[in-house]
């Protein structure tokens, strides 16, 4: 034993040093994967909705996909992360105007509970509530930090990428919203968070009937993809338009169902744009994005309908229906 113990312990503690090199270097690639246009693009997924009825007005084929045209723009931002590390890409797990039973006003970025939250811009703090801190920056910006212990005080200045937070028990987010005078604008707008590069196009999952008229379900594809119980749940398309192509004769111009990319949108076009069957998300079960394209349906005639589903990277997808049946009635 005694001449095993010298050799033993320097080889134990060499292995050690192995493994320490071995995981800095895994680390260090995992955070290179994020920022390298190169890492693997979150694959889109389809989701099981329910958002038409089948025969009740008419009837629709399964969307069928078009095209899909990437972005080849690059983004430009002012801020950088409000979680370490600043300057690498984080999984957003809720987007701005999600439906939330009315639109969600800023973005989830996915961290574990506990994680410490930084300002993303100098300022001076206002605590709103046990759970809320916001920082009131230059001019008339102001960044919110929900569901966080507060780490700083009220009225306190705090610099740029100064700890003012902590994510709270149970939370596994820090919702993330930025004000312009008295507008929640989207932090993913080009210009606003980086860097953040979006490689998935947003997929349309139903066209078809409700009741109310004309729907079609869609969604988009968070990129880097959600870890854990959150994994593969939507979050909305920033812009949907939609044109319909007659059997014979032209195509209508598109139209836009909605535009999410650059501010929140007021309440009161909620149930304009979100149909009834929306279904917000939940831990482990998806929720379904139903979205009017016009209500009621007064098309007289079978036509096949193009939908555009684009995100706010400017990545785009193009799906196709055909409907059969139109009621003249409606
Ligand atoms: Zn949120």
């Amino acid at each position: 034993m005694r001449t095993e113990h010298p050799t033993y312990l320097p080889r134990r503690a060499l292995c050690f040093t192995a493994v320490l090199i071995a995981a800095i270097a895994a680390s260090a690639a995992a955070a290179a994967a994020n920022t390298s246009p190169t890492a693997p693009v979150a694959p889109p997924f389809a989701l099981n909705t329910t958002c038409t009825d089948a025969g009740v007005l008419g009837s629709a084929t399964a969307p069928r996909l078009v095209r899909t045209t990437h972005s080849r723009h690059l983004r430009s931002w002012t801020y950088g992360w409000p979680v370490k590390p600043f300057d690498r890409q984080h999984p957003v797990r809720g987007f701005l105007n999600d439906p939330r039973s009315t639109f969600h006003f800023g973005i989830d970025i996915a961290v574990p509970d506990g994680t410490a939250v930084y300002s993303v811009t100098p300022g001076t703090v206002a605590i709103i509530s046990s759970e809320v801190v916001e920082v009131l920056g230059r001019g008339s910006s102001l960044f919110a930090y929900w569901h966080v212990v507060p780490a700083v005080r009220h009225g306190q200045h705090v610099d740029r990428h100064q700890l003012i937070a902590h994510v709270g028990r149970g939370w596994g987010h820090v919702h993330f919203a930025e004000r312009q005078g008295t507008t929640l604008v989207n932090p993913l707008r080009n210009g606003g968070l980086g860097p953040y590069t979006d490689r998935t196009a947003p997929t349309v999952d139903e066209i078809g009937f409700d009741s109310q008229g004309l729907v079609v379900a869609a969604h988009d594809t968070p990129d880097p993809r959600v870890p854990g119980a959150w994994a593969d749940e939507p979050v909305t398309p920033g812009l949907l338009e939609w044109r319909v192509i007659p059997a014979s004769g032209n195509a209508t111009t598109w139209r836009t169902a909605f535009d999410f990319r650059s501010s929140q949108l007021p309440d009161s076009r909620y149930r304009e744009i979100y149909t009834r069957r929306t279904r917000g998300n939940h831990k482990g079960e998806p929720g379904q994005y139903c979205f009017y394209l016009q209500r009621p349906a007064r098309t007289g005639f079978s036509a096949t309908v193009e939908v555009k589903v684009s995100d706010s990277a400017g990545n785009t997808a193009t799906y196709a229906a055909v409907l059969a049946d139109f009621p003249t009635r409606l």
